[in-house]
């Protein structure tokens, strides 16, 4: 009896329970197998985090079809792509997403029916879809609910998510009932993300993005409340929820909580349920770690992943010695990613394939390994970055200290190589966002004439502030060498489908900033 809590489109909050919701997911299974869905077989959701898209979770995994999550805000063409190389059966789609289906459809080589995640009087007119246009509810009231699930081997896929891919086409990225299950276990350890049957939790990064971080899976194993968020994710209304469900435990990337930051500030909020929340995506900065903790009483878990990864592959837990450490200290420490889970080994090496120690400075490749690790791209036979042993080389650059905590420097391809010295772009752009009149910075290497590249530090601010105050403020706190050429204020920053700063724009953008300065 458990409840669930969610979003509608117009901000009112319905409620139903895990009970009720089986019996929904038990009708969607035996409406699926109507359709004459197999094992094996893709089915393509387009969806914000809401009550709908949970039940597509389970009643298209658990009769053995897999769940194909869609990042909607990604180019046209990179959906056209995904559906195309997935192949997609049937594509289920939130109202919000009409637009975007109006104008591929015609491009969609293997779906056979459009499923609008709607009542019967909301089914939009003049659709422009070639495919067979169905409705949710219709399908649901129209069957009996299955009575027992089938039986398929514990390595049969459960769902599908592509990279986005900043670099070339999405990656697809196949996760098994066996990898997930697996992963769901460990999620749910006290040093990952401490989640038990007496918790609130709310998933706000989109189930679109990596399965939410697997969060819709260790809620229910757990008999967590769930709070479905759907689409408005501004701080008003993220506080709402927070307080009106009460709220113990959420998880979203650092852009949604600059937002809710702002909202608390403005009117003067307080949090009163929240215990802790997972940040990860991008690299959490200090002032968050912070802020959440001083000012609000929120204990920040920064998480490591990716696509790949399911997505979890390091949390920040203190470990019993550092219990006694300073404020200060114990910031410091939390600003890293964190130990490997349970299950998950990581090293770092040199582009030579040499381990690099893990002494806590030593900076390399970041490779990963583990049971819920991909093994490789859906149909991409030669990855180079999968290895025979299980390793996957993850395209992030970092460094491991003597206790395993792991920290990002960089993603690979955005590291400044000044001089033939490495400088991590992220230790830059998180002091910088530390400065009490900076909203957000990207540190960008661009072509320099004696040092190859030098970084450029991009800044949105809040209110009036001088290159030389940001200067000063960066001083004492990094390497000389590794001091930004210049400053640039910015009315705003690009931000990729997953809410990351996209820096190749911006390395295009500014490559020849300094030849032609000089
Ligand atoms: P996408 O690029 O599609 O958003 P992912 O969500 O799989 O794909 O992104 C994974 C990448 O996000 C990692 O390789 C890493 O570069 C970055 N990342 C994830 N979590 C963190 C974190 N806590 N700190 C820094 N970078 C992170």
């Amino acid at each position: 009896n458990t409840e669930i809590s969610y979003s509608l489109p117009n901000g009112s909050i319905k409620k139903t329970n895990y009970s009720q919701t089986l019996t929904r997911i038990k009708k969607l299974a035996n409406a699926l197998l109507g359709l004459d869905i197999k094992v094996g077989d893709k089915i393509g959701t387009m969806a914000w985090s809401n009550l709908r898209h949970f039940e597509l979770y389970y009643a298209v995994s658990g009769i053995g079809s897999v769940c194909h999550t869609i990042n909607p805000r990604l180019f046209q063409e990179q959906i056209i792509f995904i559906i195309n190389d997935a192949q997609d059966k049937l594509l289920f789609i939130d109202l919000d997403f009409i637009e975007i289906i109006n104008q591929i459809s015609i491009k969609l080589k293997s779906v056979e029916k459009v499923i609008f995640l709607c009542s019967k009087n909301e089914i939009p007119k003049n659709l422009n879809i070639k495919q067979e246009v169905l409705c949710y509810e219709e399908m649901l009231e129209s069957v009996n609910k299955l009575e027992i699930w089938p039986d398929f081997p514990e390595n049969t896929a459960s769902s599908l998510c592509y990279t986005s891919g900043t670099t070339g086409n999405p990656k697809g990225v196949l996760y098994a009932h066996r990898s997930t299950i697996i992963h769901t276990l460990a999620a749910a350890n006290p040093d990952a993300l401490n989640l038990s049957s007496k918790d609130v939790v709310m998933p706000i990064a989109p189930m679109f993005h990596a399965n939410a971080w697997g969060i819709p899976y260790v809620a229910t194993m757990v008999g967590a409340k769930l709070v479905f968020p759907g689409r408005h994710l501004d701080g008003k209304s993220i506080y709402n929820l927070l307080e009106t469900e009460k709220v113990t435990f959420t998880a979203a990337v650092p852009t949604i909580w600059l937002m809710l930051f702002e909202y608390l500030e403005k009117n003067k909020k307080k949090i009163s349920y929240l215990k802790s929340c997972a940040i990860g995506g991008s690299a959490c900065p200090r002032f968050m770690i912070e802020n959440f903790s001083e000012k609000y009483g929120v204990e920040v878990i920064h998480a490591w992943g990716m696509t790949e990864t399911s997505p979890l592959g390091t949390v920040n837990k203190p470990l019993l010695k550092h219990l006694k450490l300073s404020k200060k200290e114990k910031f410091d420490l939390a600003t890293k990613q964190g130990r490997p889970i349970f299950g998950v080994d990581i090293k770092i090496t040199d582009d030579e394939g040499k381990k690099l120690p893990h002494d806590g400075k030593s900076f390399g490749n970041l490779w990963v390994k583990g049971p819920w690790i991909c093994s490789g791209y859906l149909n991409i036979s030669d990855s180079k970055t999968h290895q025979a042993d299980g390793w996957f080389l993850t395209g992030d650059v970092a460094t491991i200290d003597a206790d395993g905590y792991m920290q990002i420097t960089d993603r690979a391809k955005d590291v400044i190589k000044s001089g033939g010295e490495w400088i991590s772009t992220i230790e830059i752009e998180n002091i910088a966002v530390s400065h009490s009149k900076v909203l957000e910075a990207a540190v960008v290497g661009v072509l320099h004439k004696k040092w190859d590249e030098r970084p450029l530090l991009l800044i949105v601010a809040t209110e009036k502030v001088s290159k030389e105050e940001i200067f000063a403020y960066l001083k004492d706190k990094i390497a000389k060498w590794w001091m930004p050429d210049d400053i640039l204020f910015i009315k705003g920053l690009p931000h990729t489908a997953t809410g990351k700063i996209k820096k190749v724009n911006l390395k295009e953008q500014y490559r020849d900033y300094l030849l032609n300065k000089s």
